[in-house]
């Protein structure tokens, strides 16, 4: 895996690699909120850090390997967040992210994930989307 120099953009956008989902996916911080495990794992699947996907998904809907997506994720764009603070059970992210496939089509995901806090961390559970 390939990691980011820790000043240079995180490929979520949200900032320095090093202040934004880097410590995540090192597994130094964690994640206070849902929308910050969304952009680490959004950011993990970027990087191809399997691992991080995978300890990010929830027991009861996780796959029992995680594979790489093999695109190029190129950008993300939070589009909604309901609830997903400390304190809260549950939370809902929806985004939108650009990808490249192997056949070098653009294609976009559409997508309204939600998470839940459990164990005191935000895990990934399941998605609706396009
Ligand atoms: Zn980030």
């Amino acid at each position: 895996m390939k990691t980011p120099a820790a000043d240079a953009l995180c490929p979520c956008g949200g900032g320095p690699f090093g202040e934004c989902c880097g410590p995540l996916l090192e597994g130094t911080a964690r994640a206070w909120t849902a929308e910050a495990l969304m952009r680490s794992r959004y950011t993990a699947f970027a990087l191809g850090d399997t691992d991080h996907l995978w300890r990010t998904w929830h027991p009861s809907t996780r796959p029992a390997k995680v594979m790489p997506s093999g695109n190029q994720w190129l950008g993300l764009r939070i589009v909604d967040v309901v609830d997903g603070n400390p304190g809260d059970p549950t939370g809902i992210v929806e985004f939108e992210a650009t990808f490249r496939e192997s056949n070098w089509r653009t294609r976009l995901q559409h997508e309204r994930s939600l998470f839940e806090f459990r164990a005191n961390r935000w895990m990934y559970v399941s998605a609706e989307g396009s």
